[in-house]
């Protein structure tokens, strides 16, 4: 058998089993919101992603990497893997933010929220008690909460109103004669 045919065939093999290595890591990444089937309220959890794409050849092992309920019940038995499995694309809490988006405006500027980029600046959320949230900082386990009561913000009204809010705090942390205008 000629060489070029043999390493032709090696080379579709390990593109083969990139390919399924790296959509067990796409498909497993990422926090979300299951329903504890102990307390039936929600908790944020995240898959071992790695783990999943090192089984990958097989049929991916699943397991948590972490979970809201932890440390205090890390010895569960993770029954919530079969929800997860049967609802890998609906409770990515990526997922659920971009279709709250859907059709919404930015409460400040007006403006529609319009399509939401993969990677780069992303609208914010702005919550009940007036402060603007980014998607890393809403836990996952209270996302369907803060959403009831939220509205959404563009990526730059919610960056103009953070940095105010930061200076504000920054000014009032300094002594009074520094602050006070010159006369
Ligand atoms: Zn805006």
């Amino acid at each position: 058998m000629a060489v070029p045919f043999l390493v032709g065939i090696v080379a579709v093999l390990c593109g083969v089993v990139l390919w399924r290595l790296g959509s067990a890591w796409w498909t497993y990444r990422g926090r979300r919101v299951v329903t504890c089937p102990e307390t039936r309220n929600p908790a944020g959890v995240t898959v071992d992603s790695l783990h999943a794409m090192a089984t990958a050849l097989g049929r991916p092992q699943l397991r948590l990497e972490s979970c809201s309920r932890w440390p205090e019940k890390a010895g569960c038995g993770q029954e919530c893997l079969s929800e997860i499995a049967e609802s890998l694309e609906s409770c990515l809490v990526r997922n659920i933010l971009l279709e709250w988006y859907v059709g919404k405006a930015c409460v400040s500027c007006e403006l529609p929220i319009g399509e939401i980029p993969l990677v780069g600046a992303k609208p914010a959320v702005l919550c009940a008690d007036g402060r603007s949230m980014e998607w890393s900082e809403i836990p996952a386990e209270s996302l369907q909460e803060t959403l009831l009561e939220a509205r959404p913000i563009c990526f730059a009204c919610h960056t103009a109103r953070r940095m105010l809010r930061e200076h504000r705090e920054l000014l009032s942390g300094l002594p009074e004669s520094t602050v006070r205008p010159a006369h």
